[in-house]
């Protein structure tokens, strides 16, 4: 059967798309804006990357001062045949690349992990106990606080889960230039991000972890393209509706308002670094843990 033209213009389109996006890894690799671990930190954990779609030489080949006389005898060592991609490797060539790697960015002493990591996803798909696994295993992450113009649900601790501020309040963190993203979110309220935590932060060396929604998630990795973006996906949308309708803390116009923004937010998943899928608690804060290069010592 042949295929008909229409689909075969959209296949090229698309064969010609993914080019180009592994030609602007390779190309960030050679000029050193990405390191080797962090491009293949994202091919590991997550299989539909364009960086998972690499070839593992061409990979290899754009990581500055590594020449083919050295890749070929790696290639040889490793057990890793010419045409292989980064997402296809076995368990063992996968460990024994990351050693090498590893090994070698601790050598030329390379920053490996990105100091900023924002977790987006739709709502109720377990940011929140995701966010607290990591904070009570890593207690050396910065969370950042937002600032939001909705009222407290009961619990909730000014300064805490948010700063709880007034409209008129939110007005003047904008104009005075104190938040580094803000959106409205949901329709209804406003939430911001204050800038101040964050770049104390990064001047102490601490990594940051953002919660926020898929509009702030742009507009952070628009002004600051090493923040690695993490989209934390339900295990499927049922799933996600049965989360949402069973949570009870919403009225029912609130609930179907956050379904719409959640069927949104599904749509934009592709646009962020890695998507990680949380049907375990433990193994989807692990891989965000993986992202911020911060491993529990045994
Ligand atoms: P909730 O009202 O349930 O606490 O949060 C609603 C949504 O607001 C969540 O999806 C959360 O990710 C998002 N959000 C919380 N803080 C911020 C922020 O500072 N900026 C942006 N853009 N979204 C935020």
């Amino acid at each position: 059967m042949t295929m008909p033209d229409v689909d075969r213009v959209a296949a090229s389109r698309a064969a010609v798309a993914a080019r180009r996006a592994r030609a602007a890894i390779k190309a960030s690799l050679a000029r050193g804006e990405r390191t080797a671990s962090d491009v293949f930190l994202v091919a590991r954990i997550d299989a539909d990357s364009v960086e998972a779609s690499l070839r593992v030489t061409d990979f290899l080949l754009n990581v500055p001062a590594l020449g083919e006389k050295k890749v070929s005898a790696l290639m040889t060592t490793l057990g890793i045949s010419p045409r292989k991609r980064l997402g296809a490797l076995g368990r063992r060539q996968r460990d024994a690349l990351q050693d090498f790697l590893e090994t070698r960015a601790r050598a030329r002493g390379e920053r490996t992990r990105p100091r900023v990591v924002v977790l987006a996803g739709p709502t109720a798909v377990g940011k929140g106990t995701v966010v607290s696994r990591i904070l009570s295993d890593y207690p050396e992450v910065h969370m950042s606080v937002s600032a939001t113009t909705r009222a407290p649900r009961p619990g909730e601790v000014d300064g805490v889960n948010y700063f709880f501020v007034s409209p008129e309040e939110f007005d003047r963190l904008i104009d005075d230039d104190e938040l580094l993203e803000w959106a409205v979110v949901h329709g209804t309220h406003r939430y911001g991000t204050p800038r101040g935590p964050i770049e104390q932060s990064l001047r102490d060396g601490v990594c940051v972890l953002l919660e926020i929604d898929i509009q702030g998630a742009r507009q952070v990795k628009a002004h600051m393209p090493s923040a690695r973006t993490v989209f934390l996906e339900p295990p499927s949308w049922e799933e996600l509706s049965r989360r949402l309708e069973s949570r009870g803390t919403e009225h029912i116009d609130e609930r179907m308002r956050r379904l719409e923004t959640a069927r949104e937010e599904l749509a934009a998943r592709l646009e962020f670094d890695v998507r990680v899928v949380n049907d375990d608690v433990t193994r989807a804060a692990a891989q965000v843990v993986d992202l911020m290069g911060l491993t529990k010592e045994h």
